[in-house]
Order: structure tokens, then sequence, then C-alpha cells
């Protein structure tokens, strides 16, 4: 029998966990309920301290006016009579009940007292001595069920010459009325903060649903975004500027560069294998030509130099696009410390060759002082060579190549001129980008890939520096690059 109690409770509570009524709960978990929550706690939270307030403050208040009262009634109740019986001074008092009051003996004894006088009242230890020192006092003191507020003060009598302490008169009030007052306010507080904050839970849940809906209108449009996979929606539009449409702005300006690198990232991949489909199509046409029918020696030897120049091509682009690979990512250059002006006239050694053989003039002006960088010197040899090498390529026959080094306050600086045909302004922008060429037929015959530029840029971006352009379509073009000089030799 227990056993198959036990196992039908087993069965049940199994069920009534799996049941919606935890899933219901689950809005527990939100940040409105804990919004709801907290509005409810602060708002029950100052009713009570206001409440707190509000009674002992009317506690204090209906006390002081008892007070006032029974030292009313004290005074009035005893006064001098004409009984002037000179021994016995306390034949010269009479007293008056005007409230529930008595007349004590200085030790204690009851001489008189009004029939309202609750007489089992008892006379506290410390009384009769304050009473003797002239003091009167206030206090509470419970009888039975009622509490009462008594009232002492000492009596004296005036004999024309002398002031002598004879008795001591106690006035009481039961503070029933009272009590009943403060415990009618604490009942009505207590049904008021009931009342009040199941409703501000309400007027919470609904505030905070409102201050919410911008967030949860942006969390479905990001969902909406990861669930089509397309970055080009956004999620601000129609948003305020507060605090969630900054947000969403913020999202959208992450999207935005999302987009823009997963685009690059797509247009070098389509690039790269356009760049690398080419040679590779020629190469395959060059082969099957060659083997269509037998050859002699000679023109298999032909053959055979005209595909090494397409691989050599090949090569450069795949070596290109290695590079561009490696220095793109964040590792930091080597520190080599740099003399500018001696990398500088390495290339330019090295591109003479080049230059006389287009019949243009290269020439070298170096500052007096010495620029030194740190950096990676094979990979700054690298960028200085590419501009030259774009100079000369860029510039017909006859012209002039200058290449100039000097430094300011923190850079050094090399710049490269020519008086070649110079870059129009649409595609300045762009001619950093990987595989951009300003007019691909040219280009091509020059046997630019169009990478050389963006290597320059990635090269000097991992180190500190930059690449600028100014350029002059049929006048010429200056490419200045900026490195940071070592610190302590700048002074
Ligand atoms: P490579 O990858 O072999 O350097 P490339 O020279 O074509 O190929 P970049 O060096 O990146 O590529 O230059 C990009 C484009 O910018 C060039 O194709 C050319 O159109 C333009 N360009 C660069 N330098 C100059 C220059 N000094 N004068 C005129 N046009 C230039
Ligand atoms: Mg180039």
């Amino acid at each position: 029998m227990i056993t198959r109690y036990s196992l039908l409770v087993t069965r049940y509570s199994f069920e009534f966990f799996n049941s919606n009524f935890f899933v219901m709960l689950s809005f527990t978990r939100t940040l409105r309920f804990r919004l709801a929550l907290w509005f409810m706690a602060v708002l029950g939270g100052a009713m009570v301290v206001l409440g707190a307030l509000i009674y002992f403050g009317l506690q204090q208040a209906l006390l002081n006016n008892v007070d006032i009262t029974l030292r009313n009634a004290a005074v009035r109740s005893v006064i001098p009579s004409n009984n002037d019986a000179a021994d016995d001074q306390l034949r010269r008092l009479s007293f008056i009940s005007l409230a529930p009051s008595r007349l004590l003996s200085l030790d204690g004894t009851m001489l008189q007292f009004d029939a309202a006088f609750p007489v089992d009242l008892p006379i506290a230890p410390d009384l009769l001595g304050i009473i003797q020192a002239g003091n009167a006092r206030f206090e509470t003191q419970p009888l039975g069920s009622v509490a009462y507020r008594l009232y002492s003060a000492p009596v004296s009598v005036n004999d024309g010459v002398n002031n002598t302490r004879v008795a001591a008169v106690q006035v009481v009030q039961s503070l029933e009325n009272e009590y009943t007052t403060l415990a009618n306010m604490r009942r009505l507080f207590g049904i008021l903060i009931l009342v009040t904050l199941p409703l501000a839970g309400l007027g919470g849940w609904f505030l905070a649903g409102r201050a919410l809906a911008p967030i949860e209108h942006v969390r479905r449009d990001v969902a909406s975004i990861i669930g089509n996979a397309d970055l080009s929606q956004r999620v601000s539009e129609g948003l305020p500027d507060d605090e969630v449409g900054k947000l969403a702005r913020t999202f959208d300006g992450l999207l935005a560069r999302i987009e823009g690198a997963m685009s690059r990232e797509r247009q070098f991949t389509a690039d790269a294998s356009h760049e690398l489909r080419s040679p590779l199509a020629a190469l395959k046409g060059e082969i099957s030509v060659a083997l269509n029918r037998p050859r002699s020696a000679a023109e298999y030897r032909d053959t055979l130099s005209e595909l090494e120049t397409s691989v050599d091509d090949m090569t450069h682009v795949v070596e290109d696009l290695l590079t561009l690979a490696r220095t793109n990512n964040d590792t930091k250059p080597a520190d080599q410390p740099i003399e500018v002006v001696e990398m500088v006239m390495g290339v330019c050694d090295r591109m003479m060759v080049l230059a006389h053989e287009k019949s243009l003039e290269l020439r070298v002006k170096l500052s007096a002082d010495q620029p030194v960088v740190t950096g990676d010197r094979s990979q700054l040899t690298r960028v200085v060579t590419n501009l030259v090498d774009n100079a000369i390529r860029y510039t017909p026959a006859g012209g002039v190549v200058e290449v100039r080094v000097s430094r300011n306050v923190a850079h050094a600086l090399v710049e490269v001129q020519d008086t070649g045909i110079g870059i129009a302004p649409e595609h300045a922008p762009h001619i950093f980008d990987r595989f951009y060429r300003t007019d691909s037929a040219r280009s091509r015959e020059n046997g630019g890939t169009g990478l050389g530029l963006a290597i320059a840029q990635a090269i000097m971006q991992r180190h500190g520096g930059d690449i600028g352009v100014a350029s002059e379509v049929g006048v010429g073009t200056l490419f200045t690059v900026r490195l940071p000089l070592v610190a302590d030799l700048t002074a």
C-alpha cells in the first residue's frame, strides 16, 4: 500500500515539474519581473518609513497633550486654604479633585484621593526622593490591562516667610483612547500597504514592460538578422536617441564593420582566385598548344621558357598574397633600429638599373640629420621599394623620380615623387585596396598585380606609421611615408 502511494506521489510530482507551472514561473527570471519587484520594494520601504514617522510623531503629540492636561489639573487640584493652624501646614491646603488625583504625604501615605483615582497604582520607589528634591515627574504605568499616564508634583506652602514642601499631588489619566487611536492608525497603515503594494507591483510591471519593449524589439531584430544571415539589415531604425537607441546604433556600427570586413574578404578571395586563374589558363593553353603535335627541341625550349615566365608571375602573386596575410596579423613587428637614409640609399641603388632602362632620372635627396626608426628592416625596405617601383613603372620615359628623406619633430619622412601619369581623384581612395589598379589594361601590360600599395599600407600600420598620396593626372604623384622616430633620438 505504502509502495503504491509513494509510486503515485513520484509520478505526480514528476508530472508537476514538467507541467506548465514551471514554464509559467520562468517569467520570474526576467528583468521586467525584477524591476517590478524593485519598484514594489522601494515603494513599500518608503511607505513603511513614512508610516513610522507619522505614527511616532502622532504618539508623541498625543502624549504631550495628555501631559499638558495633567499638569494643568495638578496645579488646580491643590489650593491654599484659610485654615491657619500654623502647626499643621497640611491643613492649610484644600484638595479639589478636578481629575482622578490624590494627595500623598512626603513619606508616601495617601492623604486624600478622588474617587476615580486607581488607588492600586503603585508609588515608584524613587518617586518620593524626586518629590522631596522639589521636582515633578511624568511616567507611564501599566495597571491590569490599562496603561496610565501619571503626573506627580511637589506641593509647597508659603507662610509668608518660608516656602515649605509639604506633600505631593498625583494626577492620572488612562491612555486607553490614545492607544486605541494608535492601534487604528497601525491597522490603517497595514491595510494601506497591503492594498498599495500589489498595485505598485502591477504598476512597476507595466512601466518596466514599457521601458523594456525597445530592448525586446532590438533583440527580435538581431535574432532575425542572425536567422537570415543578412548583415545589411539595421536594428536602430525608428528608435529614439536614448540608451536603447544608442545601444542599437552601436550594434549597427558593429554590423556595418562585420559586413564591410566580410565583403572585403569575399572580394579578396574572388580577386585572388581570378588573379591566379588567368595565368593558370594561359599556362594550360600554352601546354595544350605545345602538345597538340610533335615539336622540335627548340620549340619546346621556347614554350618552356614562356611557361617559366607565367610560373614566375604566379609565384610573385602568391608571395605577395602570403606577405599580405602575414602583415595583416596582429603580431608586433621586429624592433631593429633602422637608419632610414641608409635603407633608402640601398633601395635606390638597386632600382637605379630599372630607372635607366626606362630612361628615367632617379634622384635622391637626403636631409642632414639621420632619422632612426625601429621595425622590421626587410618590411620597411619593401615599402620604399614598392613606392619607387610604382614611380618608375607609372612614369613615361624622360621623367624624373625623386626620393627624399627628412624628419619632423616626431617622424621620419620618406617622399617619393614622380613626374608620371598621376592618379585621378576618383581612384585615389582605392589605390591602397588589394588588387586595385587604376587602369587594368595598362597595369597588366606593366605587369602589376595591384598588391604593392596594400602591402605597403599594412606594413606601415603595423609599424605605427602611415602613408599618404597627393597626385595630379598628367603632372605626377607624391607618396609620403611617415614613421615614428625612436624616442631618445628625437632631441
Ligand atoms: P604591384 O602589386 O606589382 O605593385 P601595382 O603597382 O599595379 O602592382 P600597387 O602598387 O598597389 O599595384 O598600385 C595600385 C595602383 O595605383 C596601380 O595599379 C596604379 O594604377 C596606381 N599607382 C600607384 N602608384 C602610382 C604612381 N606613382 N603613379 C600613378 N599611378 C600609380
Ligand atoms: Mg606597385
